[in-house]
């Protein structure tokens, strides 16, 4: 066409400008998903586990989840399959495995729940408070998150009941939305027929395993 021929004696390979592709969306590497459990956090809530962990706390109930791994999930993908329990959940857990270790999909994925439902969203972590505020998107984070339990699991300081595991974790309630009595109303444990038939006991602090 007229005009688009390059100019005699230019290099139009030389001229020409990078082009900036858009950044393909990391894939969330998922270990497990529970639509319905009462065990993870007050009321009815969907629980995804990812996979991934290297933070290494002696004792730790689900060493499964800590090689890489997993079922890869795009965000939009996972994000569907929670937003369609509809009004059966009341929110979303996301536990381990190392959520923070696959921080910029699971930063995409709780940005869609906060923007896009009402569901609360509560967050298990093996990193410490003192650590994550000097992650890069701490406060986006903060921001998307109702309840977060920070810290690795220690198993001389194991409680035996609640959300926390062992005693040094703490717990940060960024919205008015639970207290802490809501959470400590939290049943320890649940048991629950899977599809295939067999039965599992699942909640946050089982009995401490062995190394
Ligand atoms: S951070 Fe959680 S998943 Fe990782 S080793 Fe510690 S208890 Fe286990």
């Amino acid at each position: 066409m007229p005009g688009e021929s390059p100019r005699p004696g230019r290099d139009p390979l030389r001229e020409a400008r990078p082009v900036r592709l858009p950044r393909p969306s990391l894939p969330l590497r998922v270990h497990a998903f529970d639509p319905y459990s009462q065990t993870s956090g007050p009321g009815t809530r969907a629980v995804v586990w990812l996979q991934g962990c290297t933070l290494g706390c002696p004792g730790c109930w689900t060493p499964e989840t800590h090689p890489p791994g997993g079922h890869e999930v795009t965000v939009d993908e996972l994000f569907a399959h929670i937003a369609g329990l509809g009004g059966r959940i009341e929110g979303v857990t996301v536990s381990g495995g190392e959520p923070l270790q696959q921080f910029r999909p699971l930063l995409r994925l709780l940005t869609r729940i906060r923007e896009e439902t009402s569901l609360s969203v509560l967050v298990f972590t093996g990193f410490g408070w003192e650590e994550i505020v000097r992650m890069p998107g701490a406060a986006a984070l903060r921001d998307r998150v109702d309840v977060l339990l920070a810290g690795r699991y220690v198993r001389d300081l194991r409680l035996g009941r609640g959300l926390r595991g062992s005693s040094n974790k703490t717990v940060h309630l960024f919205t008015d939305r639970y207290t802490a009595a809501d959470l400590d109303a939290v049943p320890d444990a649940e048991v629950v027929i899977r599809a295939d038939g067999r039965l599992a006991i699942t909640g946050i602090d089982p009995p401490p395993r062995d190394e």
